[in-house]
């Protein structure tokens, strides 16, 4: 087995291909050797050590040893020895998971610096600030993650207490930022922070290079199973076999002065995707300073600035040289890895050095704008865009923004950076466990920091939106929040938060913990008010479209719309749909002016009554039927047949002043009324008088529905549009209940094509949402034109609970292991699904070229949508705002 890879300084022992053993940044760090780019030599011990030492508990002298002899060949490269009393060589030594897990392992900087080669080192670099800079950087590391964390010892957060001191020492010295901290300074600061690590944690600070060393690479492997590491795994279903590999490298210094520096830079915005660099640094200065928080940092560029950072000077105008340089590896990175990336650089001396790329975390909005791009780029191709673009994606364009009406009434309290956009409103908390808390309550929270760190995942997590007062757009806040797709705003430099009283003060003002804000994380702005979230207007977006119209040209499924009236289908014909796959017509009936008719017809017991009454709808479902073919002519529009129960349209027993109306309207004494009332009452409606039977029980409703539909269609065809019905009975369990049906509507048609003397065009079909009408659904295709599965009432009736039931005992069933998988979000062949594969192939066995399509929820749901495909359905049927994700869906699924 090979445990250790060299790379860097042409040497690439390991690629991309082996992130599985080398980590994600491993696997870069060598692809990157590779390309030429300047990398610090370094090795990479591989992921099977970190499972091997986390089961013995100790690195074996075989692996040791080979790591040993890597460092002698890093070494070499650098021209510099680990504690060489001429060129000290100083390591880096970084976790690196197979996928990124940002902030959650440990990281140790400036290994090899003790009292034999600090004054090397001083001698050789002649510059001993920089030094003692170093040392005072790698104590702090290495008591916290070393000496603290990996050893357990609890309650001490010696980090905190060393951070203390240097915030003493600078308010002390009237000191704004650690930089300007002075040799003097630095030299009691070291002194102190050693005794402060012997009285807490028991033992000195190491004077040796060896034991600095592999304190940190068992620290660094123990940090796998670390709190927060473990939590975000969980969150991002990471698997816990995976183990961390450890990247060492030789240290190259931000930190030399004026000519060095270090950054963080994005191939491309990753906010909204803009193809220019987009990033930040900061002069003199070591990696973790820019995203720490700790110095607010310049933006590298115009397109990088905020109203913040307007004046900052940047990287173009402090290092035009290697901001060329710059430009040039992103084209180099970007073409081989064929993605955006995130690159960490520092600049020793004028000396670029590249210390880590890897895939950016971008938003939704991002994503698709790239892959679009780089497709017209000719990076990527169309089928690769489409795979890449995930219904997450979709989802972010297509929801939360704040009302833009709402916003120009109020003022922002604060501006801060707009670091991952959307909009969020929640009550302010401030610490992670009370997001935890509060969101347990059911409560919204928007989780106010100074700024956050991994150990603030779950809270985070929870919370509609976090807000921080330090901080720039590669803060930890904000690039959690950015790969989770939730708003953030960071760098709200006005924010004076009181941990102690739970309070933040904006200008003057105090908001307590509890009160309402809101986010419009896209410009950055805060409120202290609850407004209102509105839906973006991403249909106008060009990536957008453009992705829709190559999605078109991959799927074979069509996607049709569930809509029952013309304003959602018009947005429905506008996001895609290609017919409308159920209008329910219930809703036409549950209209305040017409439910009075309908109220009339379910309690009248004469045939005359009953007929004039619902016959008082016919002009409004006519209109209700023009307008919507009309709008979706000459795509197909499944309308059905009223299908509510009747429980739904009756009033109740004790409205005494409604059934004073009804009994005066229909010329019935009130008891009359109730009496019916009381007859009509179902234990059970959802499996009871409902659906064909409605109209069984009571013809004239179909009747009229079909007329409305036909008077309909004779209008629009006078209009010259082609309207193109397709009339779908309700639940039906037999055959006959269908055939009955069907006859009223074949009639009806005949009627009207002999008074017309016309020929309509219409099919009639039956939604299959009853078990028994899928075990006999080759004797429905024999008469019916088309099936829809209507697996809303199917999973109920096959599994013989509702979906309002669910909530309750889920969980116990999931922790229970009886049901992996909510039947109502997800189909497959475990469950409902079984019965549809067998009512499709019963179905296609009579008839070759059913037409068959799905108008449950589960049409919307992405993986229900690659079984429809699977088991050879036409089309299936979502809500609106669904079609997106159906249409991405049904892509990549042929893709795949
Ligand atoms: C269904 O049962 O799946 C269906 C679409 O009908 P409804 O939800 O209206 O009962
Ligand atoms: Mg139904």
């Amino acid at each position: 087995m090979k445990y250790v890879y060299l790379f860097g300084s042409d040497i690439a022992e390991g690629n991309i291909s082996q992130s599985k053993v080398l980590g994600g940044k491993g696997a870069n760090l060598a692809e990157m050797a590779s390309l030429g780019i300047p990398v610090p030599p370094g090795l990479t011990i591989s992921t099977d050590v970190c499972n091997l030492f986390l089961k013995e508990k100790k690195i074996s002298q075989k692996i040791v040893i080979k790591i040993e002899k890597a460092l002698n060949i890093i070494e070499k490269k650098m021209g510099k020895k680990l504690g060489d009393l001429q060129n000290p060589l100083l390591l880096s030594v970084r976790s690196g998971a197979r996928i990124s897990m940002p902030g959650m392992m440990e990281t140790v900087l400036n290994i090899g610096l003790t009292s034999k080669t600090i004054p090397a080192l001083i001698q050789k670099t002649k510059n001993e600030k920089f030094v003692y800079d170093s040392y005072r950087r790698l104590i702090m590391m290495y008591a916290d993650v070393v000496m603290e964390k990996s050893k357990q010892k609890k309650n001490v957060n010696i980090r905190e207490k060393l951070e203390l001191i240097l915030d003493n020492t600078k308010k002390k010295e009237n000191i704004k930022n650690d930089s300007d901290l002075t040799v003097a300074n630095l030299k009691v600061l070291i002194t102190k922070f050693k005794i402060m690590i012997k009285n807490n944690l028991g033992e000195e600070f190491p004077d040796s290079c060896k034991t600095q060393l592999w304190g940190a690479i068992e620290a660094v492997f123990k940090s796998w199973n670390g709190k927060r590491a473990v939590q975000y795994r969980k969150i991002e279903n990471i698997p816990n076999e995976w183990g961390t590999a450890v990247n060492i490298q030789g240290m190259v210094f931000g930190n030399l002065g004026k000519t060095s520096g270090t950054g963080v830079a994005f191939t491309r915005n990753p906010s909204n995707g803009q193809n220019d660099l987009y990033g930040e640094w900061l002069e003199n200065a070591q990696g973790e300073d820019v995203v720490a928080g700790i110095r607010t940092p310049n933006p590298i560029n115009e397109f990088s600035k905020t109203s913040q950072t307007k004046k900052s000077t940047t990287l173009i105008e402090s290092f035009p040289k290697v901001y060329k340089q710059l430009i040039k590896i992103k084209k180099i990175l970007e073409k081989h890895y064929q993605d955006m990336q995130d690159i960490e650089f520092t600049i020793e001396s004028n000396k670029l050095w590249i210390l880590q790329t890897r895939t950016a975390k971008r938003t939704g909005e991002a994503a698709i704008k790239i892959g679009v791009d780089m497709h017209h780029e000719k990076i990527i191709s169309e089928t690769e865009v489409i795979s890449r673009i995930t219904t997450k994606n979709l989802n972010e364009i297509m929801y939360t923004k704040v009302d833009p009406e709402l916003e120009k009434k109020y003022s922002p309290i604060e501006i801060g950076l707009p670091a991952s956009p959307g909009g969020a409103i929640g009550r302010i908390v401030f610490t992670a466990a009370d997001a935890e808390k509060w969101h347990k309550q059911k409560k919204p929270v928007i989780l106010v920091r100074h700024e956050t760190s991994p150990e603030d995942v779950q809270g985070m997590h929870v919370s509609q939106g976090i807000l921080t007062a330090k901080g720039g757009v590669t803060s930890h806040a904000a690039l959690v929040a950015r790969g989770w797709g939730k708003s953030c705003i960071v760098g709200c430099s006005n924010l004076h938060i009181d941990l102690q009283r739970k309070t933040v003060v904006v200008n003057n003002r105090t908001y307590k913990q509890g009160d309402w804000f809101t986010l419009n994380s896209s410009e950055g702005y805060v409120y202290d008010k609850k407004l209102k979230l509105v839906k973006s207007n991403f249909i106008a977006n060009p990536s957008f479209v453009t992705l829709m119209n190559m999605t078109d040209k991959f799927k074979k499924l069509k996607v049709r719309t569930n809509a029952d009236n013309a304003k959602d289908a018009l947005l429905s014909k506008n996001l895609g749909a290609e017919g409308i796959g159920l209008c329910r017509t219930e809703h036409m009936f549950f209209d305040k002016k017409r439910i009075r008719s309908v109220q009339k017809m379910i309690l009248s017991n004469d045939k005359i009554n009953r007929k004039n009454a619902i016959m008082e709808l016919l002009p409004y479902q006519k209109k209700d039927f023009y307008q919507i073919l009309k709008t979706m002519a000459p795509l197909p529009v499944t309308i059905r047949l009223l299908d509510p129960p009747l429980h739904e349209f009756l009033p109740s027993q004790k409205n005494e002043k409604l059934i004073g109306t009804l009994a005066q309207e229909m010329g019935m004494s009130a008891k009359k009324i109730i009496n019916r009332i009381i007859e009509l009452f179902e234990i059970n409606p959802m499996l009871g008088h409902r659906g064909c039977r409605l109209s069984i029980s009571f013809p004239e409703i179909t009747e009229m529905q079909v007329e409305a539909i036909f008077m309909a269609c004779i209008k629009l065809m006078k209009e010259k549009k082609n309207p193109n019905p397709e009339i779908m009975i309700p639940l039906i369990s037999t055959i006959n209940e269908f055939n009955y049906q069907k006859k009223i509507v074949t009639k009806i048609a005949q009627k009207i094509e002999d008074k017309y003397n016309v020929k309509l065009k219409y099919k009639v079909g039956t939604m299959i949402e009853l078990p028994r009408a899928c075990l006999t659904a080759d004797a429905i295709a024999e008469k019916a034109d088309f099936f829809s599965f209507g697996t809303n009432d199917l999973t109920q009736t096959t599994f013989g609970f509702s979906r309002d039931d669910v909530g309750s005992f889920i969980q116990t069933y999931f922790d229970n292991n009886i049901l992996t998988e909510d039947p109502f979000k997800t189909l497959d062949v475990n469950g409902v699904g079984l019965l549809i594969k067998q009512a499709v192939k019963k179905g296609r066995k009579v008839k070759e070229n059913l037409k068959i399509g799905i108008c449950g929820e589960h049409g919307g749901d992405p993986r229900s949508i690659g079984f429809c495909h699977d088991i050879g359905l036409n089309y299936v049927s979502c809500s609106p705002f669904r079609i997106p994700i159906a249409t991405l869906s049904a892509a990549k699924k042929c893709i795949e």
